[in-house]
Order: structure tokens, then C-alpha cells, then sequence
């Protein structure tokens, strides 16, 4: 059964014993009733003169209560793209250490670890998208950190079976992080409810896919408060703006419209999914548990530059693994929809 892991020991070993920046906000909040004169802001009040919390306390509480997961254990960072590059950097010792992946999968984890200096083993998911988790773990070396697990995936929109990520979990001594960015979207639990039993799991989110921000760049990480401790040395002190903090705040604070706008997106789903089964030129549609649409088609480079013309931009993924003649399409508004379902059907 499971190993005794030690988080300290998987720690990038020059990362093991770094002392954080110390901030000026680290000790008192601008929330707090006080004269400010240790940070060398500008004292005249313009809302966003003073820096913004280094550990985002309130919108942390929020998140914590939605999400029903302690305050620390979670870290918040400038999108997930942030938190992927963490991450990599806390746990990998680049020109020696690799994270694995399956592709097609999100492509920001072979750029951010490219950028890193750190090896990408890639084993491919089959042709339906899923993971033979098996032969994954052959591919785990002495080196291997990090396995990112995407679930729901993209582009494919299927989410991987609990108990492979499981086994994988039981199996793997590094970290395992599964990105739940499109979670919400899914009849799948999140896999946070395990972080009390795998030390060695760590769950992403994103308020850039059904919260409806992705301009606000807010990316979350759930993890063991030993893993959240050494993100936050390792973090720059003021990751999240203040801007972001208020705006994702006040998203929550009318958390019922998310869920009305997610209840929305997945009948256009469906209602989609329907409207593409009838097109002659449309091969397969994938079952999808995202707010998009895989679809294999006859000739995708053509199909996607007929979109164009017709001023519809879609993801083309044919160049991808096991995605030959796949777009990508997002949900859309019901009235973009239809439009789509109309221009696919006037196509020769
Ligand atoms: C969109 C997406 C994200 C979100 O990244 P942000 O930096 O939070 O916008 C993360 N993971 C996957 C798989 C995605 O598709």
C-alpha cells in the first residue's frame, strides 16, 4: 500500500530551507486601522494606492467556505498558469528533474517545464482519450516529480476515472497535480476531498473558466498546508492584485448566478452536441464533461477556415495527439450557437 511520503524531501533541495521576502504588508493589513509609513506608497488615496494582501485573507475565507477547504490550504496565484509554474519550480531541479504528462493535454505544462529547464515524458492517452494508468506508471524514472493529471481534460472534455488517478496517487512518490480547471462543468466530484488522505496531491482550479473571470487572471491551488507553506516563501509576495481580489470577492458574493450561467452552458451543450450529430461532415462528436465540444470532421484545416470566413473563430487541434481533424468548439451564448449550428450547416 502507500508509502510514508516526506513533502520536505521532494522539495527542490536549494528550495529546502529559502527564506522568503519579507513584504511590508506581511505583518499588517491596510484593512486595519493604522498609520501607514513602511511600504514608501504614495499616501494619497486613490482605493489602490496601497499594495494588496500578500495572502489574500478575505477572498481566501470565501473561497474556504465555498469550497468547504481550510484557508491553508490554499494557495491563489495570477491564473493557474502561475500556480503550474510554481509548482514545477518548487519541485523540480532543472537539467535533471522531468514531470510527466498524457497528451493531448493543456499545453502550458511542456511550456512552462520547457521554460524551467525541466524534462516532459509524454505517454500519449489512446484513442478515446483515456489513460492505460499501467503503462503510465512504467514511464515514472528517479526523476520524475510531477504528473499532471488534467480531469476534465482539454481539449478532449473527458474526465479520467477516480480510481486511476487514485492508483496513481498510491503508486507515485512525487507530486500528482490534477487541473480541474473546467470541474465545474463535470457530474464528477473534485478530487480535494482526497487532499487529507494523498500528502502528495494537489488540486487546481481556475476562475477563468465557469466564475466567468478570466480577465482577472485567479488561479487556485489546494494542497496540503505543507506544500501551501513553501508556495507561499516561494510566491512573489504580490501575486494577486488588488483589482482581482475584489472582483473575484464580489463574484461570490452572487455565487447563484455562476451556477444558473453553468445549468445554461451545459443545455447548449447538449442542445450542440444534437446539432453537430446531424451534419454529414461531422465524423464524431466526444463526450465532453467541459464547457466545449471535441469534434472530429472530415478536414479540419478546411472546416476551420470556413469558420473564419464566416467570422467564427474556433480551436483547431488536428496537429494534436490522437486528434487528427479535431476542433475545439466553446459553448457559446445561445444566440452565438445558433448561429454557429447555422453557418456549419450552409457549409459545402
Ligand atoms: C483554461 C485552463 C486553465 C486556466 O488557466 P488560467 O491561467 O487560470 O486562466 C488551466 N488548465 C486548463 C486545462 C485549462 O484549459
Amino acid at each position: 500500500m502507500k508509502k510514508k511520503i516526506n513533502i520536505k524531501d521532494l522539495i527542490r533541495p536549494d528550495l529546502r530551507n529559502i527564506k522568503a521576502y519579507s513584504s511590508a504588508r506581511d505583518e499588517f493589513s491596510s484593512e486595519d486601522d493604522m498609520i501607514f509609513l513602511d511600504a514608501n506608497e504614495n499616501p494619497f488615496d486613490t482605493e489602490l494606492n496601497r499594495y494588496p494582501d500578500p495572502y489574500q485573507t478575505r477572498l481566501k475565507s470565501k473561497i474556504s467556505s465555498i469550497k468547504e477547504i481550510p484557508a491553508e490550504q490554499i494557495v491563489l496565484g495570477n491564473g493557474s498558469d502561475e500556480i503550474i509554474d510554481l509548482l514545477i519550480r518548487l519541485f523540480c531541479k532543472p537539467y535533471q528533474d522531468k514531470i510527466l504528462i498524457f497528451p493531448p493535454t493543456y499545453g502550458m505544462y511542456k511550456v512552462t517545464a520547457d521554460l524551467n529547464a525541466i524534462q516532459v515524458e509524454e505517454f500519449f492517452l489512446d484513442k478515446h482519450f483515456q489513460l492505460d494508468f499501467k503503462e503510465a506508471l512504467k514511464r515514472i524514472s528517479t526523476h520524475t516529480k510531477i504528473i499532471f493529471v488534467c480531469s476534465p481534460n482539454n481539449p478532449s472534455g473527458n474526465t479520467t476515472e477516480k480510481e486511476k488517478v487514485l492508483k496513481i496517487l498510491d503508486n507515485f512518490e512525487g507530486i500528482v497535480v490534477v487541473d480541474e480547471a473546467y470541474i465545474d462543468f463535470s457530474t464528477e466530484d473534485s478530487f480535494s476531498a482526497y487532499l487529507d488522505s494523498y500528502k502528495n496531491l494537489v488540486v487546481m482550479q481556475t476562475f477563468s473558466k465557469a466564475y466567468g473571470l478570466a480577465g482577472v487572471r485567479l488561479g487556485m491551488c489546494f494542497a496540503n498546508p505543507e506544500i501551501v507553506a513553501y508556495l507561499n516563501k516561494i510566491k512573489p509576495p504580490y501575486n494577486v492584485n488588488t483589482l482581482t481580489q475584489k472582483e473575484a470577492l464580489q463574484r461570490l458574493s452572487s455565487i447563484e448566478n455562476v451556477s444558473e450561467e453553468i445549468k445554461l452552458i451545459l443545455a447548449e451543450r447538449n442542445h450542440l452536441a444534437d446539432a453537430l450529430k446531424n451534419i454529414l461532415w461531422v465524423k464524431t462528436v466526444y463526450p465532453s464533461q467541459a464547457n466545449f465540444l471535441l469534434v472530429k470532421v472530415d478536414d479540419a484545416n478546411m472546416r476551420y477556415r470556413q469558420c473564419i470566413d464566416k467570422n467564427i473563430v474556433v480551436r483547431n487541434r488536428h496537429t494534436q495527439p490522437n486528434c487528427e481533424n479535431c476542433l475545439r468548439f466553446t459553448i457559446g451564448t445561445p444566440q452565438e450557437n445558433q448561429k454557429l449550428i447555422q453557418t456549419l450547416n450552409q457549409l459545402q
